[in-house]
């Protein structure tokens, strides 16, 4: 399953972060998924649930920000919101989009 992947790769970064800066619990973390990153939210929750246990994320919380669809326009030099991958750009018209705003961030909760 793609969102297992991604959830592995999210504790990998989690655990990477928490080497450089010296933390050794988390207690929540927080994704940002774009609306056009093709990720099931239940599906990631899912995942995180299973992928979470025996890491350091064991009793973390997972809060999920949906982020609305954006694409690099490359006519404008400049990120552009879309709804669906094959949009056009709202600005010039322009189909030489490429998609972002499908990254996975996690982070931890400033304590
Ligand atoms: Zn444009």
């Amino acid at each position: 399953m793609h969102e297992m992947s991604l959830c592995e790769g999210v504790i990998q970064v989690l655990e990477d972060s928490a080497k450089t800066q010296g933390f050794t619990r988390i207690k929540t973390v927080w994704l940002e998924i774009g609306a056009l990153a093709g990720v099931e939210i239940e599906a990631m929750r899912f995942s995180f649930e299973a992928i979470k246990k025996g890491t350091m994320a064991e009793d973390a919380r997972l809060e999920i920000i949906d982020r609305p669809g954006q694409a690099w326009c490359l006519p404008c030099a400049k990120t552009v919101a879309i709804k669906q991958r094959f949009d056009a750009c709202p600005h010039c018209g322009s189909y030489e989009l490429q998609v972002t705003g499908v990254v996975v961030k996690p982070s931890r909760t400033p304590s």
